[in-house]
């Protein structure tokens, strides 16, 4: 989709932090970070959400997911992390590309966390 930012993240006309590529998926640091490491992990298909992603879709990316989430413990020292998806306006939403949450978490004693 020529107006929808992640397209452009995954064509390189916008510029991103690359994580992770393959065939199927993209996964980039999210530009406004929550914590340190806060990753995004999209399908390269236009899919607005969840209710429009099929099952091979949705499987492309849960199967990487274990993979990005060692990854980021391992380079960031994270010890837990949120996975979280938002649909829809109403849930909070912002970009309309489906896109998976990778938010690190930290000792309290880090102080960023
Ligand atoms: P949502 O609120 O839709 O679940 O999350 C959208 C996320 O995309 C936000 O965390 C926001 O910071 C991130 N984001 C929006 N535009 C860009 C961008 O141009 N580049 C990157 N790397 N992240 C973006
Ligand atoms: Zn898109």
């Amino acid at each position: 989709m020529s107006d929808c930012v992640f397209c452009k993240i995954i064509d390189g006309s916008i510029p991103s932090a690359k994580i992770y590529e393959d065939e199927h998926v993209y996964a980039f640091m999210d530009i406004m970070p929550v914590t340190k490491g806060h990753t995004l992990i999209i399908p390269k298909n236009h899919k607005e959400n969840v209710y429009e992603l099929s099952e091979e879709e949705a499987s492309n990316l849960f199967k990487v997911v274990p993979k990005i989430a060692n990854a980021l413990q391992e380079s960031f020292g994270s010890v837990g992390m949120n996975l979280l998806n938002n649909n829809g306006t109403p849930a909070g939403q912002t970009v309309f590309h489906f896109h998976l949450h990778f938010i690190p978490r930290y000792d309290q004693t880090d102080g960023f966390h």
